[in-house]
């Protein structure tokens, strides 16, 4: 399918400085212009041998002007959902007074958890979407959940699709959609799946490269995860960031998703920018607290560009420094939670001796058998690199613990 718009479309981003003191490029250092096709294209084509990022890599952005190629992060912003007419195109009027914002998003079909709800506009939005980039010059992106959607927002000139991450959980879908844009030239973000599973979202993306479509970004918008938290959607740093060092593709970071709400979106806006991410997805209504669909995340265009302006982004090689201690402090993070599991366990298989001890009568310490216990941990310690004086202050420590649990086990039972 040809997409005329595509070559037509010219975006100002050279120039923009992204150690600027105010977090944002002034206008006055904006200029110079390049293709739209060039500023979505991805750093180098998926399928490379996977490597950290290096120079080779960056040898190859410079050879084909690439998504990051400015070091300024991709600004994508507008409603949750296209509405009506009016809403979209007030929005994006709004929008493209903002110089950082390159690209207008507008849901058209919208996956609810639950019916009854709102659906969205589905082809009469993208009228109004192509309406609103036609007012305002602002290339469009849309979700696509089928190849129906994918012929639509094609048939309507929407410039970049995305897959969401109801979408990407499933294989089939991945695949019809891949199938769809086989031999298209239109960028492809795939939103992380709902659930914290990496091989499916590497699964998402070796579908598309498979079927041709080279433009290929990552969005990240968080994650389903089994305790409350203050997200929305977990962010779990350490997934997209593994993913960027296994594929090397851009990241687009959807702080509306991760946060579900406006108060947390600076700050995790300003932790994806220290993280290098190449792009930032932020919902934006003209009148949020009327939107038909997450309300309580969407802010105004005003307050985007406040936002904006609060951002402090940092140069491309202090991020990916950022970015690569973050995932080894995720790691870190997995491995501590599963200490604590394993120390929890254990003081409740102590707790069950306490009670044996207890009713056949046998004291709590029998310090030959605990004698024997350390000095083969220190044994196993030191095949393992540990040291002697780390394994006898960390076994002591659980082994007083685990006493003093079975004390009162017995201390119980006189009562
Ligand atoms: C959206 O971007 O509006 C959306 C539905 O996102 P997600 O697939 O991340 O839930
Ligand atoms: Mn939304």
């Amino acid at each position: 399918m040809e997409l005329s718009m595509m070559n037509d479309m010219h975006l100002e981003i050279e120039g923009m400085d992204s150690c600027h003191p105010s977090g944002v490029p002034s206008e006055s250092v904006v200029g110079g212009q390049q293709e739209l096709h060039s500023l979505l294209n991805v750093r180098h084509p998926y399928g490379v041998p996977s490597s950290p990022v290096g120079t080779q890599d960056i040898k190859q952005a410079d050879s084909s002007p690439a998504f990051t190629h400015s070091d300024t992060p991709l600004i994508i912003a507008g409603p949750c959902s296209v509405e009506s007419e009016e809403q979209i195109i007030a929005t994006a009027q709004a929008l493209a007074q903002i110089p950082e914002v390159k690209m207008l998003r507008g849901g058209i079909w919208k996956p609810r958890t639950r019916p009854d709800a709102f659906e969205g506009r589905g082809e009469q939005g993208l009228v109004w979407l192509r309406e609103a980039k036609r007012a305002t010059g602002l290339p469009t992106a849309t979700e696509v959940a089928t190849p129906e959607h994918v012929e639509l927002a094609l048939k309507y000139d929407v410039d970049a699709l995305w897959i969401g991450a109801r979408t990407v959980v499933n294989p089939f879908s991945v695949q019809q959609l891949a199938d769809a844009l086989r031999g298209v030239d239109i960028p492809v973000y795939i939103k992380n799946p709902v659930s914290p599973d990496l091989n499916l979202w590497l699964g998402a993306f070796e579908r598309f490269q498979k079927a041709g479509v080279k433009q290929l970004a990552a969005v990240h918008r968080g994650f389903a995860y089994y305790k409350e938290t203050p997200y929305r959607n977990y962010p779990m740093w350490e997934i997209p960031i593994e993913l960027t060092q296994r594929l090397n593709v851009p990241l687009i970071t959807d702080v509306s998703h991760i946060c579900g709400n406006r108060e947390m979106l600076q700050a995790t806006a300003q932790k994806a920018l220290d993280l290098a991410t190449d792009g930032l997805m932020i919902e934006c209504h003209i009148n949020p607290e009327a939107a038909l669909t997450d309300a309580r995340q969407q802010i105004t265009p005003e307050e985007l560009k406040s936002l904006l302006a609060s951002l402090t982004f940092r140069s491309k090689q202090s991020c990916d420094v950022e970015r690569d201690l973050a995932g080894l402090r995720g790691e870190i993070d997995d491995i501590d939670s599963e200490l604590l599991q394993l120390l929890a366990r254990r003081m409740a298989v102590s707790a069950q001796i306490g009670e044996y001890k207890k009713s056949n009568n046998v004291a709590v310490v029998q310090m030959d058998r605990w004698k024997k216990i350390l000095a083969d941990h220190v044994a196993t310690g030191a095949d393992l690199g540990l040291s002697p004086i780390l394994i006898n202050k960390v076994f002591e420590a659980i082994h007083q613990a685990s006493i003093e649990r079975q004390g009162c086990i017995m201390d119980d039972n006189k009562g």
